[in-house]
């Protein structure tokens, strides 16, 4: 048996990136974290993760990747960058049998299989893949998904899209997506200047575990009326939903006024009109 709580003497990441000539790539979104204590802290997230399966998208040099083997998860961490993997395979080595890493680009792998059920999903994701990817788990079927929950690393302002309440200009398809598929939270921000190189801008950490899903509302109807009423979110809903075949009816079966705009439309009254327009 495997001693997690045995500790493990690393080389510090700065010589690691040295040795492995790991310059960071802007190409490939990388902006690396070194200090050890935030990294702990961003593994602390998801709650005890002793014994537990984590799925890494975008590893680099592994600073992330020692924080979640250290808090005692077994890790499959997927990393596109060729570069990255020699490095890897030693902090591999550090860790017998707890770290996987696949050379490949996480857009096109089989995450569900990899992940394996149950699996805790830790990132600092690439910026430029970062949303494709939050929808792709959001959008999952089945549902409830393979992973148990999200902690991930997004510019701030998509960090607050994703929490973001009605009547506030972040409120968007973003908000309803994630709060329809998740409970969402912002869990803390991190300045620029903790990345190396730093971003152009400020990064948060946001922290989503599956909702309990309303029995007959389809991902694709819910999908098709938010980007209708956002699309023209200055425009009353019996404008923007006109598009939408049946959309403006069903407002009026659920005595939504038609005059509202969709930003003040709390995630509830939209799964309620998807429901109306799948026949619920
Ligand atoms: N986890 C490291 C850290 O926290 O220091 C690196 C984070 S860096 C922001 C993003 C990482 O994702 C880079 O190592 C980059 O090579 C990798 N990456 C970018 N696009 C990717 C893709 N499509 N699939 C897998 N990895 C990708």
């Amino acid at each position: 048996m495997t001693d997690r709580s045995a500790a493990v003497v690393l080389p510090p990441l700065r010589d690691v990136i040295a040795r492995h000539g790991l310059a960071a790539s802007k190409a490939l979104g990388q902006n690396f974290l070194l200090d050890g204590q935030l990294l702990d802290r961003i593994a602390r997230v998801p709650g005890p993760l002793d014994g537990q399966r984590v799925y890494e998208v975008g590893p680099g040099p592994g600073g992330l990747t020692r924080a979640l083997l250290k808090a005692g998860a077994t890790v499959v961490a997927v990393e596109r960058d060729r570069r990255c993997v020699p490095a890897l395979a030693e902090l591999a080595d550090a860790y017998p049998g707890r770290l996987t890493v696949i050379d490949d680009d996480a857009l096109a792998v089989d995450e569900a299989a990899l992940a394996g059920p149950g699996a805790h999903i830790v990132s600092n994701l690439p910026y430029n893949v970062g949303t494709a990817l939050l929808v792709r788990w959001l959008t999952a079927e089945p549902w409830p998904p393979f992973w148990a929950s999200l902690t991930l690393m997004f510019q701030k302002e998509v960090a607050e899209r994703i929490v973001a309440r009605t009547d506030t200009p972040a409120y968007g398809r973003l908000s309803v997506l994630a709060q329809f598929r998740s409970i969402a939270t912002l869990a803390f921000p991190v300045h620029r200047s903790a990345f190396v190189p730093p971003p152009k801008v400020t990064s948060a950490i946001v922290h989503l575990v599956p909702a309990v899903q309303p029995a007959g509302v389809a991902m694709r109807t819910l999908e098709q009326v938010t980007a209708a009423a956002f699309g023209q979110r200055r425009k009353m809903l019996r404008q923007s939903l006109k598009g939408v075949p049946g959309a403006v009816d069903a407002l009026d079966m659920l005595g939504i006024d038609p005059t509202r705009r969709a930003e003040t439309l709390p995630v509830s009254e939209f799964a309620a009109l998807a429901g109306v327009l799948d026949g619920g």
